[in-house]
């Protein structure tokens, strides 16, 4: 059976309790409009918050540490996480990547820390504009992804990779529709040479960049689109659940 369009807001680091409200709200509308599957990120210190307020939609976080407990200074672990009422993790964010130095080893061990500790992941992955311009997009995220995906028997149901062009995030740029679905379908045919084809066809993957209300239409009805991660708009109820309807518009039935 096709699994629903995956919804995934972002909040980065954005949000006070005051937000509070907008996470009600998008449940409230992700119970009214279950052909999408809707998931919120919001900053650690909101976790719990949101898991208390929520019935229907997921909740996680955007990093984890490696490490299961110790003396590492500000780092988050997944432990934690689960506690706080995660049930997934966002891993390998180009803001990581490029503000942090985070390595694909690294988001390799993120997710293998992740799924140990019961939760789902989503791998980011995606090209700078030079990578782009210079005609290695897909050469770049297939070795990208190639070391930064967990080994595992059950990924279809744990997880979920996200193709997100740096040069698209928050920029009101996107990709074309050509160049997602190129892309996709790269990611597509490397997950089933790395999961097999049962597993690898029912990991979803997601595009992530500039996705709004008046794009997600065209985005989600692209060949092997899933879903999105929504950074920006996230952060406004009517404009992330309006990304998530047009989503339900791309279903059948
Ligand atoms: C993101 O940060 O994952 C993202 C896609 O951001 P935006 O939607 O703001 O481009």
């Amino acid at each position: 059976m096709a699994q629903r369009p995956y919804i995934v807001g972002n909040w980065k680091m954005n949000g006070t309790r005051a937000m509070l409200s907008e996470a009600r709200a998008v449940d409230r509308a992700a119970q009214r409009h279950m052909k999408v599957e809707v998931a919120l990120a919001p900053p650690y210190t909101l976790i719990h918050a949101v898991h208390r307020e929520v019935e229907q939609i997921w909740v996680g976080a955007q990093d984890c540490s490696p490490n299961p407990d110790g003396a590492h200074t500000g780092d988050i672990s997944v432990p934690m996480i689960a506690d706080a009422g995660a049930k997934f993790v966002i891993l390998g964010h180009s803001e990581r990547r490029q503000g942090y130095g985070e390595t694909n080893e690294l988001v390799r061990e993120k997710a293998d820390a992740a799924l140990e500790g019961g939760l789902r992941v989503i791998i980011c992955c995606g090209e700078t504009l030079e990578t782009r311009e210079a005609g290695k997009a897909e050469a770049f995220v297939a070795e990208q992804l190639k070391a930064s995906l967990p080994k595992l028997e059950d990924a279809g149901e744990k997880v979920t990779v996200a193709y997100e062009p740096i040069w698209a995030i928050g920029t009101g740029k996107t990709a074309t529709v050509d160049d997602i679905a190129a892309m996709h379908s790269m990611i597509r045919t490397l997950l089933i040479e790395t999961y097999g084809e049962e597993q690898g066809a029912e990991v979803r993957v997601l595009y992530g960049g500039s996705v709004k209300p008046e794009n997600a239409g065209e985005i989600l009805g692209t060949p092997e689109v899933g879903g999105a991660l929504v950074g920006g708009a996230s952060l406004s109820a009517e404009t992330f659940m309006n990304i998530a309807l047009a989503a339900g518009d791309t279903v059948e039935g």
